[in-house]
């Protein structure tokens, strides 16, 4: 059953799981025999990250990470990255795991603030991505779906804390967060 939130389902479990599949193997062949560290960004990219990293044939290394800003968020790469998992990221080829890239500004963040930690390679992994909005160049090299310029939520991406255990991505009803029917 969907959620009377959600105005309208953009792709279901079942075109995710599939999608997530292809993904893998995308990844499977950049690189190779390499063992890699997979770095879920805390909170939206879970449900994706789990079921990628199963996908995965490889041999694969867990790590999770919280993306803060620390200014007014205006800046891309005014962000800071708690490594949650203690994984020790030097020389290693970190793929970041994320939900959803819109502007960019927080995923160019990211990989900046990634450096510090002396990665041999980093690239990322989104889900969705809604490059009309992109604000800022940055690298993405395997996305799942490009998405409209709607505010959707589903598989790991929230509204104010909630649906984020939906198992479709949806479009968010514009009543539930313009405050009237
Ligand atoms: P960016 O820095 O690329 O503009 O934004 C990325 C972040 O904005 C995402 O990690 C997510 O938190 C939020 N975001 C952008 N678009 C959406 C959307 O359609 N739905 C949800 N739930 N979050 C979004
Ligand atoms: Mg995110």
């Amino acid at each position: 059953m969907v959620h009377p939130d959600i105005e309208k389902v953009f792709r279901t479990a079942g075109e995710i799981h599939e999608r997530v599949g292809e993904l893998a193997e995308e990844i499977g062949l950049i690189y190779g025999d390499r063992e890699i560290v997979a770095l879920c960004v805390l909170t939206g990219g879970v449900l994706f990250f789990a079921d990628l990293v199963r996908c995965l044939g490889g041999t694969v290394r867990l790590a999770f990470a919280k993306a803060a800003s620390y200014h007014d968020g205006t800046r891309p790469g005014d962000l800071t990255v708690d490594l949650l998992s203690g994984e020790d990221l030097a020389g290693k080829d970190v793929l970041i795991v994320e939900d959803i890239v819109d502007t960019g500004r927080s995923l160019v963040g990211i990989r900046r603030a990634l450096r510090a930690f002396s990665p041999r390679s980093v690239r990322t992994v989104v889900l969705l991505d809604k490059k009309a909005r992109r604000e800022v160049d940055v690298d993405v090299e395997f996305t799942g779906f490009t998405v409209p310029d709607e505010f959707l939520v589903g598989f790991g991406l929230d509204h104010a804390g909630r649906y984020r255990n939906l198992p479709y991505v949806g479009i968010l009803r514009r009543t539930v967060y313009e405050g009237c029917d």
